[in-house]
């Protein structure tokens, strides 16, 4: 899933009834009598309704899920078996339903017996529910056979309406807690199961499902009833759903491999009128898949991909097996679509195939472990498209992660990326930056540690080893641990993962006639001026790699750093060192006066990655009290001289500087920055598109806004400022 934007909370409708026994007294009786045959347990009888995790000993093998939908209605009804594998007897079992009202339930045994049941709903937050059996159900396999009707969601979450144009669509988004909103369900990722749905819907509609559709009757009452395939086992946050007026655009098939011997069939689909704006999707889709497939050394696991633009969508994207939804904005593209959109819409489109292997075919077995999906298809999306798109500068993605996550992580209230997930109110909490993005950039420093092909070796063991199923955390690190061959990895790992905040690391180069050349790293963790942090509590396990430079030329040093203080001895005296290599350390530092300078002054020569954290550790310096005004300033100067990337990080920078100054301050301030921006501006604007390169483009419209904002260009700002009013003008009008 991509960016969470908004936060339904809906209140759920409470479900109480009570039904009539489908089956004999007798018959219950001789059920009872053969499950104390098999077992002497006592059934279980969970009293108290569960806050977290639904209780262990009975688990969902496979959902069968008939529902007649019509999108121009407020709700649907339907008709769900699922089958169960119970460890004991139960008299009760737990599961959730948010917004289904009930009208039967039973238990039908494997010999045909049935159990009558009752259901009663809203036990606790999230929908928790409880289904009363009239006799207990034995251990074993059992069927529960469940009669319901629902409204159709009205705030984009579960089975959901919206209209656009005066055409009502329907559209699921159940990550991560709403499936229960559609079905009965027990709605927690570890349960994968097979699902196979059956939907009737209007005549001329589009109807698409996680699975190929198998067949479609018409009904002769004016609507048709489409079967699809059984999925491979998923879990209930992935079952997808669309009925409604869409456009349908067939894609080409997504050709057959040496992995995989059958095409994957490809379509989109959009709200009406829109369907010729998922061409470039459909175009780029074939090659990131078949990077994606190489990388994993997996095939496809779904069978067949469907692309859906929702008319409202709450998310960026949501990975559905085999049917992925979108915000149109994030996969519609015209002419008129932007180089930063486009770009934004093809690493979404990455992030959520990418979703197929890391979520979908290898799952979190709790909300704790989410980072696990997240992280890994933020960190895949950018590695894929550097793979498609190699005059993309993709590269500086992971380095950009870092950036964003170290703004948030330098915070006391900073959370750790592995957080206790404990009741339902906890689970959105954990889709956020620290997931998303601090764990990209986790990986990426891992992956840079140990070396791609090795890092590599790891996950595809990870896949090999908990395909269909699911993997914990610590799963993960020794399929990591043995995939790459260094079981010390998972030490190291844990301490970035377990614990919040930013390794600060101290690095002092000395040169000695006696004691020879050394760098000294200290770490602690960093805090800004004024926090409350405390900067000596944490202790991480650093994978260090700096760069360093001498009469030789270049080397790269990798050392991991589990000691407050870490002497290292180097070869020569070096004219300097840049204590993060490649700019893949989650980490930030600050150095010696000699060595500050001699980096500020090789600027240029440094990598793009390592200009930006570079002029990011001297902004954070500043923030610290650790360097002054004029080193920041020295700092951003450097940066102009650097690649565009860096040049756009450090115009982010000076909004820290201003806020600390006064009127005269800010004055000197303007100066300062038409002095230093103007040039590149002069630059960018001079020349047409084409001959800028990607990055130069992106930076374009950054450092104009810069010039507008902070320095001397009233009668511009002016001009921009007459124009926003007269679209506005007209946008009222036109409401009006
Ligand atoms: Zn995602």
């Amino acid at each position: 899933m991509t960016s969470r934007l908004t936060i339904a909370l809906l209140s759920g409708v409470a479900s109480l009834v009570t039904l009539s026994a489908c089956s004999t007294p007798a018959q219950s009786e001789e059920t009872i009598t053969e499950a104390a045959a098999i077992t002497t347990d006592a059934p279980v009888l969970q009293a108290e309704a569960p806050a977290g995790q639904l209780p262990q000993g009975v688990r969902p093998t496979a959902y069968r899920l008939d529902v007649i939908t019509d999108p121009n209605k407020a709700s649907f009804t339907g008709h769900e078996e699922i089958d169960l594998a119970l460890e004991k007897p139960h008299a009760r079992i737990w599961l959730h339903a948010l917004g289904p009202v009930v009208s039967s339930v039973k238990a039908v045994l494997p010999d045909g017996m049935e159990i009558a049941a009752t259901f009663t709903g809203d036990q606790a937050d999230g929908g928790v529910s409880r289904i009363d059996f009239d006799a207990p159900v034995p251990a074993g396999t059992a069927t529960l056979v469940i009669e319901y009707s629902a409204p159709y969601n009205l705030q984009l979450a579960g089975l959901y309406k919206v209209e656009q144009a005066g055409k009502p669509y329907l559209v699921t988004q159940m990550e991560d807690i709403d499936a229960r909103r559609m079905f009965p369900s027990f709605d927690e990722p570890r349960f994968k199961t097979p699902y196979t749905l059956t939907v009737t819907a209007p005549e001329g509609m589009e109807v698409a499902a996680n699975g190929a559709e198998v067949s479609a009757a018409v009904l002769g009452d004016g609507t048709v009833r489409h079967s699809f395939a059984t999925t491979r086992p998923i879990q209930s946050y992935l079952v997808a759903l669309m009925v409604g007026p869409y456009d349908k655009m067939i894609g080409n098939p997504i050709p057959a491999t040496d992995l995989r011997a059958e095409p994957v069939p490809l379509r989109a689909f959009a709200p009406a009128g829109k369907g010729e704006k998922l061409a470039d999707i459909l175009d780029v889709t074939a090659e990131i898949v078949d990077w994606q497939e190489s990388y994993f050394d997996y095939p496809y696991p779904y069978g067949k991909l469907d692309l859906i633009a929702a008319a409202d969508f709450a998310y960026g994207a949501m990975e559905n097996a085999g049917a992925i939804v979108y915000r149109e904005a994030a996969i519609l593209i015209d002419d008129r679509t932007s180089l930063a959109r486009r770009r934004a819409i093809y690493n979404t489109h990455a992030h959520e195939l990418g979703h197929q292997w890391f979520g979908n075919l290898v799952t979190p077995a709790w909300w704790n472990d989410i980072w696990l999906n997240e992280a890994f298809a933020t960190w895949i999306s950018a590695k894929t498209m550097n793979a498609v798109d190699p005059e993309g500068e993709w590269n500086i993605a992971p380095i950009n992660s870092n950036l964003y996550a170290m703004s948030l992580d330098h915070l006391a209230s900073a959370r750790q990326i592995q957080n206790p997930i404990l009741t339902n109110g906890d689970i959105g909490d954990a889709f956020d930056g620290i997931t998303y993005q601090k764990g990209g950039s986790v990986l990426n420093m891992f992956e840079t540690f140990l070396g791609e092909d090795h890092f590599r070796d790891g996950i595809r063991l990870h896949m090999q080893r908990f395909q269909d199923g699911v993997a914990t955390t610590e799963d993960f690190m020794q399929s990591l641990a043995d995939g790459s061959g260094q079981p010390d990895i998972a030490s190291s790992f844990s301490t970035f993962i377990a614990q919040p905040g930013i390794p600060y690391l101290d690095v002092q180069v000395s040169c000695n006639a006696d004691t020879g050349a050394e760098m000294t790293v200290t770490q602690s963790r960093y805090a800004p001026l004024g926090s409350t942090i405390d900067t000596e509590a944490p202790q991480w396990k650093i994978p260090f790699a700096a760069r360093v430079h001498d009469a030789s030329g270049d080397h790269i040093m990798r050392k991991m750093l589990s000691d407050k203080t870490t002497t290292i001895a180097l070869d020569t005296c070096p004219d300097w060192v840049m204590p993060n290599a490649g700019g893949a350390g989650y980490w930030r530092f600050v150095t010696d006066a000699k060595n500050a300078a001699a980096l500020r002054a090789s600027y240029a020569s440094l990598s793009t990655g390592e200009q930006m954290m570079l002029t990011d550790s001297v902004n954070a310096g500043f923030s610290a009290g650790n360097t002054d005004a004029a080193d920041l300033l020295a700092g951003l100067e450097a940066a102009t001289t650097g690649a565009s990337q860096a040049i756009g990080n450090s115009i982010g920078m000076i909004g820290t500087l201003k806020s600390m100054l006064d009127e005269a301050g800010k004055a000197k301030l303007a100066d300062w920055v038409e002095k230093t921006y103007s040039p590149i501006w002069e630059y960018l604007s001079e020349r047409p598109a084409p001959a800028l390169s990607t990055s130069e483009q992106l930076l374009a419209p950054d450092v104009w806004d810069l010039l507008l904002e902070e320095g001397h260009r009233t009668d511009e700002r002016t001009v921009m400022a007459n124009r926003a009013k007269a679209y506005l003008g007209r946008q009222y009008t036109t409401i009006a």
